[in-house]
């Protein structure tokens, strides 16, 4: 796999496993059990026995189908996620409105090969929020390699008027983050070489191709020119003809609509805490998906597991010291641009929000979390793991990046924390057609909401805070030291 397209899901984070120091979890006899302990084995109980997250995933998948930001399913998503708080008997259900810059909708897309035996289709679909062509276009292919900016340098003389063709490349974590925050500029890049489209290699198996935004900012800059994935079959034909010194001509027809901003919105429901201090647990998943599939795994998962934690939690007559806010953000594919929003409206809230949990791999068997660049919390978590020692092993993953919506909580300084899953059902179909609930292990996604709720709770109940805010300056240090600073001025998320 290539995967060059990371778009806004954390793959590139699983990357991280065989590069970073595992730190087990002792075992559980080893240290006592702390006060929310009892509670955790509870809601564990009641999601394994009673659990209806398998059900809002189906609602979310068979019964909504796909939902881009904006489109008719995400604005049913958002109804009926709003409608499900409500019924659980949340309280301050609401939607929370924020601006996004462009609207988009796919139009029909074709790419052939101009051959002699007549035009031979190839299989390719255009990636979201891109222009184009503006009636059908013919001209000749050329390879520009991996995309990197010496690449293009190279072909730049020659790709005017022609159809570029891009096979990212790397695996690796240094790669993958590349790939990913050098697509909007290669674009741009090839634009101005004159380019008239892109092409980029899938980096699924078996024609499988793959969609996501190229560019998107608050200002409505899109991409730059009509982007497709091809895929790697059809790649790989056309590099045999390269290589053979043949000049393939391609036909593309790609009939997408760019439309005005728009108003998209969160949705946010609360279980009050006793606490007088008011201080909060926010439990968050993306409503939103790419369009080609109805984004099973990315992330109707993560949506049922909050939905289904609040579910639990109320089921069990459970209440917290400190009150849980449960998150289902839109426009996370785009740049997190939802998470965005929230973290800007309830900035004066910051201080006292001791944890942002995060579910976005999948629906995978839970194998610990992401930290975000922080070691500080590595014995905290340990002992919040403690209770779900019968899930196997967990580790923590210090590194940090900017792929999903813990990066604007991260970005000040609070305590953020992704769940880390076993990857394997969601590389091969995340952000495909081929996201459907079918890739689901039930055993495996209960253990992974049961982890997602019980974490929850036990940071809301626990006597001691989780964590603290970090101050600007330690957070200005992570970002310099691991990067992530540069992602985050490249997503907007740090001006
Ligand atoms: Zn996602």
């Amino acid at each position: 796999m290539t995967r060059r397209r990371l778009a806004f899901a954390p793959l590139l984070a699983l990357l991280l496993t065989p590069l970073l120091a595992a730190l087990p979890t002792p075992p559980p006899a080893a240290v006592a059990q702390s006060p929310a302990d009892p509670a955790a084995a509870r809601i564990i109980g009641e999601v394994f026995a009673a659990g209806r997250h398998m059900e809002y995933v189906s609602v979310l998948t068979d019964r909504i189908g796909s939902r881009l930001t904006g489109s008719e399913g995400s604005r049913h998503a958002e109804e009926w996620a709003e409608g499900e708080m409500k019924r659980l008997g949340l309280s301050n259900v609401r939607r929370e409105p924020f601006r996004m810059a462009s609207s988009w909708e796919r139009g029909p897309a074709s790419v052939a090969l101009v051959s002699e035996a007549g035009p031979r289709a190839l299989g390719a679909a255009s990636y979201t929020w891109t222009p184009g062509t503006e009636g059908a276009l013919e001209a000749e292919l050329l390879d520009v390699g991996a995309g990197r900016p010496e690449d293009v340098a190279r072909a730049a003389s020659r790709v005017k008027g022609r159809v570029a063709l891009v096979v990212p490349e790397g695996a690796d974590l240094p790669a993958v983050i590349y790939n990913f925050y050098r697509a909007p500029a290669l674009v741009r890049e090839l634009k101005e070489a004159g380019a008239l489209a892109v092409l980029i290699a899938a980096d699924k198996p078996h024609t499988i191709v793959y969609t996501a935004p190229v560019d998107f900012n608050a200002a409505g800059r899109l991409a730059a020119l009509p982007t497709l994935s091809l895929a790697r079959e059809d790649v790989g034909l056309l590099r045999r003809l390269l290589g053979r010194g043949q000049t393939p001509r391609v036909r593309l027809d790609v009939r997408n609509k760019v439309g005005p901003a728009f108003e998209a919105t969160n949705v946010v429901g609360e279980l009050a805490g006793t606490d007088p201090a008011r201080e909060l647990v926010v439990v968050v998943a993306h409503l939103d998906s790419n369009d080609l599939g109805p984004g099973a795994l990315d992330n109707a998962a993560g949506c049922a597991a909050v939905l289904e934690a609040a579910r639990a939690f109320k089921a069990l007559g459970l209440r917290p010291w400190r009150t849980i806010r449960f998150v289902l953000w839109t426009g996370e594919e785009e740049g997190m641009v939802g998470s965005v929003a929230y973290v800007e409206r309830h900035r004066e809230e910051l201080d006292r929000t001791v944890a942002a949990l995060v579910m976005d791999i999948g629906a995978g068997r839970p194998t610990g979390w992401f930290s975000m660049g922080r070691t500080d919390l590595d014995a905290e978590i340990r002992e919040l793991s403690r209770p779900l020692a019968q899930f196997g092993e967990f580790i923590i993953e210090h590194a940090a990046f900017a792929a999903t919506d813990n990066a604007p909580f991260m970005a000040e300084g609070v305590p953020n924390l992704i769940l880390l899953q076993d990857e394997a059902p969601y590389f091969p179909v995340h952000h495909t057609v081929a996201d459907t609930p079918d890739k689901i292990d039930p055993r495996d996604y209960a253990s992974a909401v049961a982890t997602l709720a019980a974490t929850a709770y036990q940071i809301a109940d626990r006597p001691r805070r989780f964590g603290r805010r970090l101050t600007p300056e330690e957070v200005k240090r992570i970002a310099d030291e691991t990067k992530v600073g540069e992602q985050w001025r490249a997503a907007g998320i740090w001006k």
